[in-house]
């Protein structure tokens, strides 16, 4: 496997992270997952631009057309046609100090690929989760590195015997450890609306497209727990894990506890687009 880290592809048993990447200090970067159907990475200039933009909120600048031919050339070079590939920018190499470093320190990426396949049997079973309150920072819109609070509450979720922490701050639902969350009732999608209190997943906004597209109602604004608890059908959605239906939040069934059918409507869609 050939992964790539400040300027050259390696395999991915050469690769060494220099210690003063501030990646590896402070966490001090953004990234991407994009997902590689049949050969084609999906929806890649959206992650593209998303990238550009999180790294502009965190005052780095990126080079768009640099990190597009890094991430065609990881895809021709591992030739692995349904995959996940994973491209970080941190702010640079330098010795570590919490001031940025000098000026002409370039930023450093790195990047790697693995197989994935379609999580096949979550989306047809669907998932538990559990709800917790989201303690996290006030720029979740930013796809930081920084993510110690995801992998805790990530974490707890399993540990409770469910897939994902469902995440409110003071009883309003925001969004998954990794996931964006959507609510449908009474024919209509409900998800929390672009803000810095979530990331604006690129699968949400495909599934709001296609939602549209479908004419089924969409409304863009935040719900309580309680709401989310009391509606027909409940998913979760993410480059990797697609639409996943919720059957379970806290061990209180969604609906019938089974997959919906607007949800499976939406996911039927979305196997057409990819
Ligand atoms: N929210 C958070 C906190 C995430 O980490 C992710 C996945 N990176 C998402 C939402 C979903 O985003 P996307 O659909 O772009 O993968």
């Amino acid at each position: 496997k050939i992964s790539y880290y400040n300027g050259e592809f390696l395999d991915d048993d050469k690769i060494s992270v220099n210690y003063n990447d501030r990646a590896v200090y402070f966490g001090d970067g953004v990234y991407e997952v994009v997902r590689i159907y049949d050969n084609e990475i999906f929806t890649f200039e959206e992650h593209l631009d998303r990238l550009v933009q999180s790294a502009k909120e965190i005052r780095i600048d990126i080079d768009k057309e640099e990190i597009r031919e890094i991430m065609i050339q990881m895809k021709d070079k591992n030739k692995l046609p349904n995959a996940a590939l994973y491209i970080q920018v941190s702010r640079g190499i330098e010795g570590r100090t919490h001031l940025f470093p000098e000026k002409g320190v370039q930023p450093v990426v790195l990047s790697f690929i693995n197989k994935v396949d379609r999580p096949i049997d979550a989306m047809r079973d669907g998932v538990k989760a559990v709800t917790r309150d989201d303690y996290r920072w006030l720029k979740c819109h930013i796809k930081s590195l920084n993510l110690l609070s995801n992998t805790l509450l990530k974490q707890e979720a399993k540990d409770s015997g469910a897939t994902e922490a469902i995440l409110h701050r003071d009883g309003v639902v925001t969004e998954g450890t990794s996931t964006n969350v959507f609510a449908i009732r009474d024919g209509v999608l409900h998800t929390h609306e672009a803000n810095n209190f979530v990331l604006n997943g690129i699968t949400r906004q495909y599934v709001i497209k296609l939602a549209k597209s479908l004419d089924i109602p969409v409304k863009e604004k935040a719900f309580t727990v309680d709401f989310l608890k009391e509606a027909d059908e409940v998913f979760i959605t993410s480059t990797t894990q697609e639409i996943t239906p919720v059957i379970s939040v806290d061990d209180e069934k969604i609906g019938d506890g089974v997959s919906g059918e607007i949800t499976r409507k939406l996911q039927k869609a979305f196997e057409a687009g990819i």
